[in-house]
């Protein structure tokens, strides 16, 4: 089930994403929430990479756990800072023999406190090499997705060498596109518009992050430069506990209900592991489905 062709059906798009826990305690919970998160008919799943490989059989198992033990359609995301082309190839085709149709394909950021990691001389240096590699190795077995910026990437110059770049991954090969986290829908509309005029078609599936702990999500987001409005920060610091946290997912809820006003291709959860925020989400936007 290739998710650049289902993106371009009629129907809207929900989809959750996970990361790979780090112990067999935090695993079951992780699939109690796939279990919570099942009966919203996600179109797919996605398992996230660790940069420089430190997630790498982490990510797999729980890749080829999901696909083993539910009817989910899951996306791997891979990085490819820090591995050989070799290693990548290997890797793809890992998934490839498990089944696995849909690749996330992205750079990655060097882990902090692994500066020094170096970029191997046979590797890719940005993710449109990754898409390349892909295509080139595998043609068109894999549906493949790239990240994309409604603030503009945090090392761009500036949004129009952003969106150039962005195009390359869409002509190597790119079919559908998920955004980094954004809380202002405004940059989201506006830069849709930036890249549509570009000539760029593929579906863009805006990346949704409820904000349910406030210090982690505020510390996300300014290592992705992601703007979050003051008078929302100004709410949430008022409010405590419970109360923050339901300020946070009102705010996602009026996010998503205008999104799909806007008739967004889908709604991409960043899930953080656990299901109450999108079950919440979902209960108040399932009308607009
Ligand atoms: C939905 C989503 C999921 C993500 N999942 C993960 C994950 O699982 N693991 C993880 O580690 N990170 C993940 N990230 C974060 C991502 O790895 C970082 O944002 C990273 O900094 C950039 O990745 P990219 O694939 O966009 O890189 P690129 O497309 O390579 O872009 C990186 C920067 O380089 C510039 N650039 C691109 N191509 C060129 C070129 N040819 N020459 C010069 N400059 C160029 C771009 O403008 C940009 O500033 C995710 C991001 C999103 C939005």
């Amino acid at each position: 089930m290739k998710i650049g062709k289902i993106l371009r059906e009629d129907r809207i798009s929900i989809s959750f994403e996970f990361f790979p826990p780090k112990d067999i305690v935090s695993e079951e919970a992780l699939f109690q929430t796939i279990k919570n998160l099942r009966p919203l008919e996600p179109t797919f799943v996605s398992v996230t990479y660790g940069a420089g490989g430190t997630t790498r059989e982490r990510t797999k198992r729980i890749v080829f756990r999901i696909k083993k033990e539910t009817d989910l359609n899951v996306m791997a995301h891979l990085t490819c800072i820090g591995h050989t082309k070799r290693d990548l190839i290997k890797i793809l085709s890992e998934y490839k023999d498990m089944g696995i149709e849909n690749i996330l394909a992205l750079r990655g950021d060097i882990p902090i406190g692994q500066e020094d990691v170096k970029i191997p001389e046979d590797g890719c240096h940005h993710a449109v090499e990754l898409v390349r590699l892909i295509r080139d190795n595998f043609g068109d077995y894999f549906s493949i997705g790239v990240a994309s910026y409604p603030e503009s990437h945090i090392e761009s110059p500036n949004m129009e060498r952003d969106i150039y770049y962005f195009k390359q991954k869409v002509e190597a090969g790119a079919s559908f596109s998920i955004t980094q986290m954004f809380f202002d829908n405004e940059y989201f509309y506006r830069y849709v518009d930036l890249v549509r005029r570009e000539g760029i078609d593929i579906p863009i599936i805006p990346g949704i992050m409820p904000i349910t702990n406030f210090s982690q999500i505020r510390r996300f987001a300014s290592l992705c430069g992601a703007t979050i409005p003051e008078t929302l920060v100004r709410k949430i610091e008022r409010a405590s506990g419970e109360e923050a946290k339901n300020i946070g997912i009102e705010h996602a809820t009026l996010q998503c209900q205008d999104l799909l006003k806007h008739k967004v291709k889908g709604l991409h959860f960043f899930t953080l592991n656990k299901s109450d925020a999108t079950l919440q989400i979902y209960k108040k936007i399932k009308e607009f489905l």
